[in-house]
């Protein structure tokens, strides 16, 4: 088993479109990293990279020892899944599957027990000999996902390969690359733009932006410290609400203060701050509660969303805008006024320059 090394890897387009900056990774055997992030932030270039279907301008790939970079895209031993299933259409399933067995000149009776195994595996034993026009997108993805294993990869490649597939068969199907991922022990790179699919799915999750790097960490550790404050607002859902405010000395001790928030800081947070004069207040929507009186913060409801066990409600005040997440019936109407507490160990915080977390002693801390 081996494990795949990407190093400093840069790809520029024509026009000057930095897609790749500085890329690296490190992707240990049987470990599945998601990298996530919004449209245009260099997803699919950095798969093409890897896959050999687009040539970087800086930079080293190595499988084990061995250097990728030049390699035409099938000697790299590297399996893509695309979104768009690529099945060949006057092929029955089983034909399809053990098309790259039969190009590799397999006999008959071993690409048959091979292609059995894998059909197993995906659950589609009973599709074998059906044609790909007879049987839905989630069983073509698992056709072409059976074909991606029959090739024996050395790596894994997912190009959001779920995002055409409805609700319930991306939930299925997950479960599967899941199962897939603890039983072939290869390094597995699943590219997406859902956070959701990203945080459920990877050892690891590379959030990125622009082409560059904004934070490697396991998904709780993006969750609980978002090393800047774009991974603070990209992950959640709705993600981090964040205010700019200065820090002001008064009798009782050091606040943070904005036109929205006003709240006095812990004494270690008081110290550990003391030399930032502006800084940004984070905190998550669902760490936010509604109080009848007092509160640290209040707005006008402007929308309330209702979700499957939870509840987003968005509001306003003269200051800025804000979300807040509650697991309870919302009793709350568009218009009306909320106030909010929060524990101020819940909060997090960034410097104004560059918007990095200030480390603290914070939320998930023991
Ligand atoms: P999406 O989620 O929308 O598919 P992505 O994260 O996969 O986006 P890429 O397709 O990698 O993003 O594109 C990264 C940037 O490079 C974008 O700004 C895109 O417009 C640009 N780009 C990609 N391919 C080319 C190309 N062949 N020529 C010029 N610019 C390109």
């Amino acid at each position: 088993m081996t494990s795949l090394s990407i190093q400093n890897l840069s790809k520029t387009f024509p026009g000057n479109v930095h897609a790749l900056k500085d890329f690296s990774l490190e992707i240990g055997e049987g470990e599945l990293v998601a990298i996530v992030g919004p449209s245009g932030c260099g997803k699919s270039t950095l798969l093409r990279i890897l896959a050999g279907l687009e040539e970087e301008n800086t930079g080293t790939v190595r499988l084990g020892s061995r250097v990728l970079n030049g390699i035409p895209p099938k000697d790299r031993d590297i399996a893509v899944v695309f979104q768009s299933y690529t099945l060949m259409p006057h092929l029955s399933v089983a034909d399809n599957l053990g098309f790259g067995l039969k190009l590799r000149g397999e006999k008959k009776s071993m690409r048959e027990a091979k292609i059995l195994e894998a059909a197993k595996l995906l659950n589609i034993e009973g599709l074998l000999q059906r044609y790909p026009s007879e049987i839905s997108g989630g069983e073509r993805q698992r056709v072409a996902l059976g074909r991606a294993i029959l090739r024996e990869p050395k790596v894994f490649l997912f190009d959001e390969p779920l995002s055409s597939l409805d609700a319930q068969m991306r939930l299925q199907l997950r479960v599967e690359i899941q199962r897939l991922h603890q039983r072939l022990k290869v390094p597995m790179i699943f590219v997406t733009h859902d956070q959701s699919e990203a945080l459920t799915l990877g050892d690891r999750v590379v959030v990125l932006n622009q082409g560059s790097i904004q934070q490697i960490a396991t998904p709780e550790e993006l969750y609980l410290r978002p090393a800047n404050t774009f991974t603070a607002s990209f992950i959640g859902s709705p993600g981090m609400n964040l205010f700019h405010g200065s820090l002001q000395t008064s009798a009782a001790g050091t606040h943070f203060a904005s036109s929205a928030l006003n709240f006095l800081l812990s004494a270690e947070q008081a110290e550990k701050l003391r030399d930032h004069a502006e800084i940004i207040a984070g905190i998550r929507p669902e760490h936010l509660h509604s109080v009848e009186s007092g509160g640290k913060l209040s707005g006008k409801v402007t929308a309330v969303e209702k979700q499957a066990g939870q509840t987003g409600i968005y509001l306003q005040n003269d200051a800025t805008s804000f979300s807040v997440k509650t697991i309870t019936e919302p009793v709350t109407k568009v218009d009306e006024t909320l106030k909010f507490d929060f524990s101020p160990r819940e909060i997090v915080f960034f410097n104004t320059k560059g918007g990095f977390l200030l480390p603290i002693h914070n939320v998930g801390d023991k």
